[in-house]
Formats: structure tokens, C-alpha cells, sequence
């Protein structure tokens, strides 16, 4: 097993050297004992939002090593801490204290990062009205989501942007029913893409993201800096930036496809076919607030997660088939369900 030498100075009250976190309230490092909050401005913050240019001759330089356990000696008692896996923030077992990873110990750097800015309880809060709020719940689901917790955690993404010079064709219908009519278009067209987020770990599904994140503020990221992670749990990036780029090849997919229609600009688009050259791929490698509260639902696990940065908040939920029933005078079972699970976030 490697040993670490992980963050836990920077973590101490400067006044007391009691134990600070991250506090999202005072939007600083507050300690445990005396109550004093530390600022974490530092004079590169405007710059946090910088990107980076993607080389791909460079591979390799960035792939996470998610296999090692690493043990860090508490600076306060003693004990032993763990980090295991993708772990970036722990806190020790023995004296409670945050100890959170720094860069050096990645083998890559997390570029910046949006704090938490929505504490636990507005999260709780968020979280089981949203609940409460739904149309066709269970009676008892209220009281079930009333007993579980938020958990916050700073997620791993990717920001991608790009250039792409397109070149496509397409067939569309015109006429009327009685005289219809297939014509031919082709076309080029620049598109820009700019900030698509993609998350970087398997445990990041597209419900956090298309649900809470997608329109998320790059002039709110930060630095990374430990002690923003401090108390809370953190993951690393699970991939090299390649790898994160060919899994935001499907989603471009779809955009530009979007966009070509829109470019077409008419009705009855059918088979579309495209091109296209990519220059001037930029990214982030950055981590988002995120809390999240799991719950069981007749042995079903579902979660609803709120974002830290606005609160905005998405979830699954199960369906009271009588009350579906009783809605179904109004509209079909099959579009409320379709309706509600997807309606609040839109794909991307
Ligand atoms: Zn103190
Ligand atoms: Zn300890």
C-alpha cells in the first residue's frame, strides 16, 4: 500500500489549530471548535475558469490510477486514513477530521471547482419537497423519503468546447398528402460548441447532469483548493480526457443534428447524413456540487439530487398505478410517466 501525505494543515484553524470544513453558509473554512471562518479567496480565482487546449499526441499523461489504496498518518491523533479508489476526501475514522487529497497525489490536476453554495438542510429541504410535489405518488412515499439524508459530493466533469465545420445532406418531403414529394438539400454550416458537460465517473448519471447541471456557470468556478472538499465527499476523474471525449461523441451526435435541421429549416427532415471536421478542442477537467439523497422504495433504490451551486432539483420516483389510473381520464398513463420522469430536465 502507498502512503500519502494529504492536506490536513491547510485544514487547521489558524486561531485554535482546531479542525475546519468547508462551510457552504459562510462560504469558507470553519472550524469545529472556536466557530472562526477562514476565506478561501485566493488572487488566481478569476482564473479558475480558464481551459486548457487538447493535444492528442499527449495520451497517457492524465490516466487515473483508481486500483491504488493510499494511507495518510492523522496529523491530529495518529490514525490511519484510507483513500480507496476514487476517493479524493475522507475524514478519519478515529479523530473525524477532514483529510482531503491535493493534486500531487493524482497523478493529474483538477483544474477548478464550483463550492457548495446550498447547505445540508436547504438540500433536505429541496430534496423532500420535490418529493411531495409529485402528481401520482405512493401515499406512504412522503414519509419514507422524510427518514433519509442528503449527502453531499463534489462530482467529477468534463468541459468540452469545439469547432466543427460541417458539411451535410438531407431529404424532406413537401406537398400535400395527395401530391407528396421527396427533395434533396445539402449544405455547410460552422457550428461552436461551447462548455458541453460530461461527467467523468460512472456513479455521475445523466439525471444529475440534464437534470440539475446542464446550464451550469463556468464564471462560478474556483481554483481546486483542499479545503473547499474539506468535511464533504469528493470523486476523481474516472478517465483520461481521450476517453472523455469519445463519450461526448454521442451527444454531439445529437446536436448537430439538431442544428442541421434548424439549418434546413424545414418540415419532414429524413435522412440526414453529415460530416464533420473538429479544430479547437478546449477542456476542463473541474468538479460540481452536488447532494444527494438516496432512498428505498418497496426494495427499489432511487435518489433525488440537488444542486449545491442553486438548488434546482431532479429525482426518480415510483408511480401509484391507481392514481395513474385515476389521472388517466386526463391524459394516457404512458405520457405522464414519459412526461414527468423526463419533462423538468430536457436531454441535454
Ligand atoms: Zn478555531
Ligand atoms: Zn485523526
Amino acid at each position: 500500500m502507498d502512503t500519502t501525505n494529504a492536506t490536513q494543515s491547510d485544514l487547521r484553524c489558524p486561531t485554535c489549530a482546531g479542525q475546519c470544513s468547508y462551510s457552504p453558509t459562510y462560504r469558507g473554512l470553519e472550524c469545529a471548535s472556536c466557530g472562526n471562518v477562514h476565506d478561501l479567496k485566493t488572487d488566481d480565482d478569476y482564473r479558475a475558469a480558464e481551459e486548457l487546449g487538447y493535444n492528442p499526441n499527449l495520451t497517457g499523461e492524465d490516466l487515473p490510477d483508481l486500483s491504488k489504496t493510499r494511507a495518510h498518518h492523522c496529523k491530529t491523533c495518529g490514525g490511519v486514513v484510507l483513500f480507496t479508489g476514487p476517493a479524493l476526501s475522507e475524514r478519519c475514522p478515529y479523530c473525524d477530521g477532514p483529510v482531503v487529497l491535493g493534486t500531487q497525489d493524482t497523478s493529474y490536476e483538477t483544474m477548478a471547482l464550483i463550492p457548495f453554495e446550498i447547505d445540508a438542510m436547504y438540500a433536505q429541504h429541496q430534496a423532500q419537497d420535490w418529493v411531495k410535489r409529485r402528481i401520482a405518488a405512493p401515499n406512504d412515499l412522503e414519509d419514507i423519503v422524510a427518514k433519509a439524508r442528503v449527502a453531499g459530493l463534489y462530482a467529477p466533469f468534463w468541459t468540452f468546447d469545439s469547432e466543427e465545420a460541417v458539411e451535410y445532406w438531407a431529404q424532406y418531403t413537401v406537398g400535400s398528402s395527395s401530391n407528396r414529394r421527396t427533395k434533396t438539400t445539402k449544405g455547410k454550416m460552422r457550428i461552436s460548441f461551447d462548455d458541453l458537460l460530461m461527467p467523468a465517473s460512472p456513479h455521475v448519471t445523466p439525471l444529475i447532469r440534464d437534470g440539475i447541471l446542464h446550464d451550469f456557470d463556468p464564471s462560478a468556478l474556483r481554483p481546486y483548493r483542499e479545503g473547499y472538499l474539506a468535511g464533504f465527499a469528493a470523486e476523481r476523474h474516472h478517465q483520461s480526457v481521450a476517453d472523455g471525449l469519445d463519450s461526448n461523441e454521442a451527444d454531439k451526435r445529437l446536436l448537430i443534428r439538431n442544428r442541421i435541421k434548424q439549418h434546413i429549416n424545414k418540415s419532414g427532415v429524413n435522412n440526414l447524413g453529415y460530416h464533420t471536421h473538429t479544430s479547437g478542442i478546449h477542456y476542463r477537467r473541474i468538479l460540481l456540487p452536488v447532494w444527494i439523497l438516496h432512498y428505498e422504495y418497496r426494495g427499489q433504490p432511487m435518489k433525488v439530487v440537488v444542486s449545491g451551486i442553486d438548488g434546482r432539483t431532479y429525482g426518480e420516483r415510483p408511480f401509484s398505478v391507481p392514481k395513474i389510473a385515476a389521472y388517466s381520464g386526463l391524459l394516457s398513463a404512458i405520457a405522464i410517466i414519459i412526461g414527468l420522469a423526463w419533462g423538468a430536465g430536457g436531454l441535454l
